[in-house]
């Protein structure tokens, strides 16, 4: 890889090393900008197959962070740290301290929380060499309520701009992943009134859904694309709307919390198409960040005001919707346009 090169196509600031020699620590540190404030994004382990996946991942994941952190209004800019290991063998104290005093070592450019990988226990080794990390034990905890409400608030706004009402009865919703927020956002959407279709490729988590609302209709996993529904809401992993699947959904809107849920952004053209309308998932699955970003604050954690600040999402979303209606373009494009307005600097 030509990093420099691939630095300023994508519009990072810093790109930081470290190999710790006693600990075994081999991480990366991506800054994608600052901008807006100091870079906040997770870190994640993981067994990567070479450094140029992790470095890729890195580079990818910051940019992501960027956007989204801007998008919920955020003073703070992106970043993102990987650990090259594996999760499930490689975890020790000396480990996380080594990459608390990476952290630290960067002054507070870079702030860390938990990510695929990672829990709660690192994060507390971690905060044994540096301040700058956040989603702390006995602080904001788990966002994935959060998320999930914010995504519940972002369909509301999807079936406003598509159905002229935010009313779901009489809706059908297609869960993909009854997982932390899938099981959430299916309890939401069923006391709002909704219908639900779920999938899950653990049988007991539909099982568990069930018991609570016997008239929730299950499918196999990879049927869940086809199934006619008003909303396809995908909550477990990437990727989900691509070549194999867009053209067998019977939606009307794709609205989940899944990260990079397009296998690539050219799929929004085709959604938009067959009249589709796509939220983007950096909008719609932004309350975890809010979450945590309260914590920042320094003001003891209040939920309900993280709950009001979720409002961001359905405003942000309809701005979406408007521009992408007026200048015919994707809500992918749309959304791109607003959300950089507010860390774009003369050059990137
Ligand atoms: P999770 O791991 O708790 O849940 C994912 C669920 O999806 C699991 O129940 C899993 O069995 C299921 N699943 C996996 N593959 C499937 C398939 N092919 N078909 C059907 N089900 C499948 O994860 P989560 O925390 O609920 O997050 C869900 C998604 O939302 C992820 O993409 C995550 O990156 C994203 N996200 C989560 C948060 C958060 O606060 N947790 C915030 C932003 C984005």
């Amino acid at each position: 890889m030509e990093l420099f090169k691939v630095l300023k196509k994508m519009g990072h600031e810093e790109v930081v090393f470290r190999n710790d020699l006693s600990s075994g620590l081999r991480s990366i540190i991506a800054i994608h900008s600052t901008v807006l404030g100091p870079a906040l994004g997770g870190v994640r382990m993981w067994k990567y197959n070479s450094e140029e996946e992790a470095l890729r991942d890195v580079l990818c994941l910051s940019r992501g962070m960027t956007y989204k952190n801007a998008a919920m209004g955020l003073n703070l800019g992106g970043g993102k740290a990987v650990i090259i290991g594996d999760p499930h063998k490689d975890k020790s104290e000396e480990l996380f301290r080594a990459f608390g005093k990476f952290v630290e070592s960067l002054g507070g450019r870079y702030i860390t929380a938990e990510d695929v990988g990672t829990c709660k226990e690192d994060m507390n080794y971690i905060s044994q060499e540096t301040s700058y990390v956040t989603g702390l034990e006995g602080k904001s905890g788990d966002p994935s309520p959060i998320t999930a409400y914010g995504v519940f608030l972002g369909i509301k706004a999807c079936i406003e701009w598509v159905f002229g009402s935010d009313d779901l009865k009489e809706k059908t919703v297609a869960v993909q992943g009854l997982g932390h927020v899938g099981m959430e956002l299916a309890r939401l959407l069923y006391e709002a009134g909704a219908s639900l279709i779920v999938a899950d490729i653990y049988p007991e988590r539909v099982k568990k859904l069930q018991r609570k609302f016997p008239e929730v209709q299950a499918v196999e996993p990879e049927k869940i694309y086809g199934v006619w529904c008003d909303i396809f809401s995908p909550c477990a992993l990437g990727a989900v709307v691509n070549e194999n699947t867009v053209e067998q959904l019977k939606c009307k809107i794709v609205a989940g919390s899944a990260n990079n849920q397009l296998e690539d952004d050219a799929l929004a053209e085709r959604l938009s198409q067959r009249g589709i309308l796509y939220a983007p998932d950096y909008i719609i699955n932004g309350g975890g960040v809010i979450n945590i970003a309260e914590e920042l604050t320094g003001l003891p954690y209040n939920r309900e005001r993280v709950l009001s600040k979720l409002s961001v999402i359905p405003m942000r979303l309809k701005e979406v919707f408007h521009l992408s209606l007026s200048e015919n373009i994707t809500t992918v494009k749309a959304a791109e346009i607003i959300t950089s307005k507010r860390f774009k600097v003369r050059g990137n």
